[in-house]
């Protein structure tokens, strides 16, 4: 049993839901829900085709049965697995079998700060355990899933500024279609990782970052990359809702193998038209043009 996404976007409130020192509650509880583990390779741990899981808890379950409650370390391990599993199916389901196709460790609840972040020398994941354990929040899971899947098509991706701010857009994209596409797109539009910034976040919804803030290429570059990373994920995101989310990751996937490390905002989204016309003939063109140029951003 996991979250799906996370218990603040699937009971469409965060009143009454907090942290509490990891404990349970009735109300966390209740957003338990059932899902099916894909992949496992048998052994009782949770391992398989497209992750592996390195933790605390070193889970295994001889009957492969994983059914815990956030207050064990093990919840975590079960999220970790079935969310990255999920996103690496969607990717292959979008006609993609070279894009991180691979067993990924997954380092849950062995770093105490609260933060998580992908190795780019190690190619691995780590989620950490401060404020809300990191891997209850399937946005987190996506956000950090999207470095690896970068990195993976362009080592050494987010060499620069702008190509960092790229990065850190494209995991927030990744995780808020993600949650939406899991709930609906209702409440936490625009807001990703509800559930983790509830540690944090004094917003309603908590979010971890918003891919709505309207801004605007340069006056709005703050010079770090989350910050600036808003300036990129609010066009991806206005793309899947014009054209619908498997469209939209499709053609950014897509357009990632024309970067390299050190790229920029305007680098990235004349690459993102010239995918729409190796896929699509162009038939996006106008939207893609729109929502760039809503940003301060060129495709030409
Ligand atoms: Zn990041």
């Amino acid at each position: 049993q996991v979250f799906l996404p996370n218990p603040v976007e699937s009971s469409g409130s965060a009143a009454g839901l907090a942290d509490n020192n990891d404990a349970d509650s009735p109300a966390l509880n209740a957003q338990l829900k059932n899902v099916q583990l894909l992949g496992l390779d048998g052994t009782g741990k949770l391992a398989g085709q497209y992750v592996a899981i390195n933790s605390k808890a070193r889970t295994k379950s001889s009957t492969l049965t994983f059914n815990y409650t956030r207050s064990d370390n093990q919840f975590e391990d079960v999220m970790a697995y079935y969310h990255i599993d999920t996103l690496q199916r969607y990717i292959q389901s979008l006609g993609f079998t070279n894009i991180n196709n691979r067993s990924i460790t997954a380092n849950v609840n062995t770093y105490k700060q609260d933060n998580s972040f992908y190795s780019p020398t190690k190619k691995d994941l780590t989620f950490g355990s401060g404020g809300v354990d990191d891997a209850e929040d399937a946005g987190v899971i996506a956000h950090e899933y999207g470095h690896s899947i970068q990195d993976n098509q362009v080592p050494g991706f987010g060499d620069s500024l702008e190509g960092g701010s790229m990065g850190e857009g494209f995991g927030d994209y990744l995780g808020a279609t993600y949650e939406d596409a899991v709930t609906g797109d209702g409440f936490g539009h625009a807001c990703v990782a509800e559930w983790d910034s509830t540690s944090y976040s004094s917003s309603n919804p908590p979010c971890l970052r918003r891919l709505d803030e309207n801004k605007v290429y340069p006056r709005d570059v703050a010079g770090e990359v989350h910050a600036d990373g808003e300036i990129w994920s609010q066009p991806l995101y206005e793309l899947a809702g014009a054209i619908g989310r498997d469209a939209a990751t499709k053609i950014i996937l897509q357009s990632h193998w024309s970067l390299t490390p050190n790229a920029t905002f305007n680098d990235g989204a004349r690459a993102i038209k010239q995918a729409d016309q190796q896929l699509n003939g162009g038939r996006n063109a106008k939207t893609i043009d729109a929502v760039f140029k809503a940003r301060g951003l060129s495709t030409n």
